[in-house]
């Protein structure tokens, strides 16, 4: 084969060619059919090759597919602003759009600090994150991220943010209620903001399902109504992640939305625009809006692809698609289909401890003895293990390793497009179970 001139996720290793999809199916150029287990990376939330999307892009590329935000709004745009304000919960109105879920987290970090300035309060500058988080990739957010592997080779340059344990029922402490662990979980915040003093924090910043670094991990009840209580205390914003978890993803529009809980800001990304183009963003209260208006009029923040009308165009057919099929029900449906099969992976393979989600947001962890939880070395590669061996079966699983190692366990996600029917979960259901007992044999060899 001729050589490569592109950087890959692992130099040196030959990747199959794409050549189509269509629903949940990808098929490469060999012709190889894949069930696209995990939306490639929780991205592809209505399925490959939507007629309604692909129109939509057409037709917003034959009349204009970029025009600069400083120079003009556009149709496409105001419509998916509006459309996203009446999907977000409170006063959560104003959106900011950016491309990427790192842009969109390190635009909230801005926009907290900007709001404290306004009113003219300078040292409010520090975000609060969790260990066992990832909020992206650049700087700003990857500051705020609590995947241990990512951070590492960076920690120089990196603020020290993630200052509290995110709530992992799977492993809580013995003798304690899940609803007593939410609360132990949720406390630790009120530490963290006194010890760094509250005058000193802006936000809080947490996903309502913990995704890439743990797998689909589901907070206790009451986790959230405490986060919020504790940030109204100490005047401190809350930001809820939902790049992962947002768009119907686990069943709600907003995966906060299962606790009743409103954000001062909302970012989004991935499911957003589907994967049909790059497209995230940043949705805001009122409240906000009125004291950056009243100030410098004007978000620091902003990249040249923000807002352009073509990625807005895809975003409003995906929302519309989304609404005209009833896909945040069947999500919740589905997905409960999905974790009950999953859970009967866990009942009955030694390698899985357990199965967990919320919607179409599910994981599963792989132990080495159910019995004590005790986790595998990340060395060896138990999820990547089975990951690979599912690819070569057809089946595409998302890896959920780089929290704290030796506490986060060893998981991967499932969280198929959410077009997805029961038949189809019965056939990715079989596949990985056969990848998974097949490492079960190679790791007894
Ligand atoms: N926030 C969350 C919760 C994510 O899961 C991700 C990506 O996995 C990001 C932010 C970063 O998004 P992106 O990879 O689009 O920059």
């Amino acid at each position: 084969m001729e050589r490569s001139y592109v950087i890959k996720p692992e130099l040196g290793k030959t990747y199959p060619v794409i050549s189509h999809g269509k629903g949940i199916y990808l098929y490469d150029k060999e012709g190889k059919q894949y069930i696209d287990g995990c939306s490639g990376a929780v991205t592809a939330l209505i399925g490959h090759a939507v007629d309604e999307v692909v129109d939509a892009m057409y037709e917003q590329a034959k009349s204009i597919s970029f025009a600069y935000r400083s120079h003009f709004s556009s149709d496409a745009v105001e419509q998916l602003g509006k459309k996203l304000a009446e999907w977000a919960p409170g006063s959560l109105n104003w959106t900011f759009f950016v491309s990427s879920g790192s842009e969109a987290t390190e635009t909230a970090q801005k926009i907290a600090i900007q709001y404290w300035q306004e009113q003219g309060n300078f040292t409010k500058n520090r975000i609060i994150s969790r260990w066992m988080s990832y909020h992206g990739i650049t700087m700003g957010a990857l500051s705020m991220s609590g995947h241990v592997l990512r951070r590492k080779r960076f920690v120089p340059l990196l603020e020290d943010y993630p200052a509290i344990t995110g709530p992992y029922p799977y492993r809580k402490p013995e003798g304690l209620s899940l609803e007593e662990y939410g609360m132990q979980c949720a406390n630790e915040l009120e530490t963290a903001i006194l010890r760094v003093g509250p005058e000193q924090v802006a936000a809080f910043i947490a996903e309502p399902v913990i995704g890439a670094t743990a797998g689909a991990v589901v907070p206790p009840p009451g986790y959230f109504q405490r986060i919020r209580e504790i940030c109204d205390k100490y005047n401190v914003l809350f930001i809820a992640d939902e790049v992962m978890t947002g768009m119907g993803r686990t069943g709600k529009a907003f995966g906060i939305d299962h606790w009743g809980v409103v954000p001062d800001m909302i970012t989004i990304g991935k499911g957003m625009s589907a994967g049909y183009t790059p497209m995230a963003a940043t949705i805001v209260t009122e409240e906000i809006i009125e004291v950056i208006q009243k100030g410098s009029a004007s978000i620091m923040a902003g990249h040249t692809y923000s807002a352009n009308p073509q990625s807005a165009a895809v975003s409003l057919a995906v929302l519309n698609y989304i609404e005209k099929n009833n896909l945040i029900e069947k999500s919740a449906e589905n997905g409960a289909y999905l974790l009950q099969r999953l859970q009967g992976l866990a009942d009955e393979l030694p390698l899985v401890g357990e199965a967990r989600g919320l919607g179409m947001l599910c994981g599963l962890e792989f132990v080495k003895n159910k019995q004590t939880k005790e986790t595998f070395a990340l060395s060896e590669n138990v999820s990547a293990k089975v990951i690979a061996k599912a690819f070569e079966k057809g089946l595409l699983v998302y890896p959920a390793v780089g929290g704290i190692d030796g506490v986060a366990g060893d998981s991967v996600i499932l969280a198929p497009p959410i077009t997805i029917t029961q038949e189809e979960i019965d056939t990715l259901i079989g596949i990985l179970k056969e990848a998974i007992e097949a490492v079960s044999q190679e790791l007894q060899q």
